[in-house]
């Protein structure tokens, strides 16, 4: 299935990240940047999407819907595009990148261009999605670092979204709160827990996501929601989210950090 796929090159994808070790690659690529509020990401595929470099950096350039920083932000994909041609010995003229919707497409376009090379695509980040997965009815659930962003997608297109400002970021400000941690402190926790502690101070939040989703979707009533974003990478989150939305299959890929970036890059 397409999400045993997509499972598949995730896994090589964090087996290979931010590795700048010289793999020259003879062909065609496809490139894809992933400008994010809590990470920037570049991905190189091969012609069969299947991954040649990537690289991931924590960084708070996009804020709100603007950039909050476009020096930082245009130093970090141009890094990230030098890299990954060193890596490869191609050369990247042209990349594929991607906007949540309902935020305007040229944040992404300008940082990109301004890091020296051509937007070849852009488009919303669940219609990346959608058309990754084969999707033809279902909604795409993106939890990232500031938000939880719902896309309704129906014969294949996406009809619909909503978006709250819930994310990652809640997650680790309730983590911060309960244990009295500063917050670097409590966002390395909430990454590396595995024990449940985390899971048990954080369902609440976790619940409430759920509980914006359902609204979100009420109108729609999709068969299956599929989820991506770094946030639901949490130990525990998918169980939660799930068993709080009862009615409706939810599918959870297993590194869905590296889901929206695969699926933009894809898109080249
Ligand atoms: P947005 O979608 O709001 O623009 P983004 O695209 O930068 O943000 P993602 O890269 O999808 O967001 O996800 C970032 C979030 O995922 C951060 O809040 C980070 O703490 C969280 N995250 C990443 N890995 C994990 C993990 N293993 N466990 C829990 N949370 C994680």
């Amino acid at each position: 299935t397409p999400i045993e796929t997509v499972n598949k090159l995730s896994a090589a994808i964090a087996a290979m990240l931010n590795d700048t070790g010289f793999a020259p690659y003879h062909g065609a690529v496809k490139v894809g940047v992933d400008l994010g509020t809590a990470d920037i990401q570049t991905l190189v595929l091969d012609r069969h999407n299947r991954p040649l470099a990537c690289y991931l950096r924590w960084a708070e350039v996009v804020r709100d819907g603007i950039v909050v920083d476009y020096q930082g932000a245009r130093e970090i994909v141009s890094e990230q595009l030098q890299c990954a041609a060193q890596r490869l010995d191609v050369n990247i003229e042209r990349v594929a990148t991607a906007f949540p919707p309902g935020t305007d497409p040229r944040i992404s376009v300008n940082v990109v261009e301004a890091a020296g090379v051509e937007v070849s695509t852009v488009i919303d980040e669940p219609s990346s999605v959608a058309q990754l997965l084969s999707l033809q009815h279902a909604a795409v659930v993106d939890i990232g670092g500031g938000t939880t962003g719902t896309a309704i997608v129906e014969q294949g297109r996406v009809v619909a979204s909503a978006d709250d400002p819930t994310g990652g970021h809640h997650i680790t400000l309730a983590l911060a709160g309960h244990y009295g941690l500063p917050y670097d402190k409590a966002e390395w926790l909430k990454r590396m827990d595995d024990s449940g502690d985390v899971l048990a101070v954080v369902r609440p939040v976790i619940a409430k996501m759920a509980d914006l989703v359902r609204r979100h979707i009420a109108a729609h009533a999709p068969p299956v929601i599929y989820l991506t974003g770094g946030c639901c990478a949490l130990h525990g989150f998918a169980e939660v989210f799930a068993a709080e939305l009862a009615d409706t299959e939810v599918v959870v890929p297993e590194r869905p950090l590296h889901l929206t970036p695969l699926a933009i890059a894809a898109c080249a």
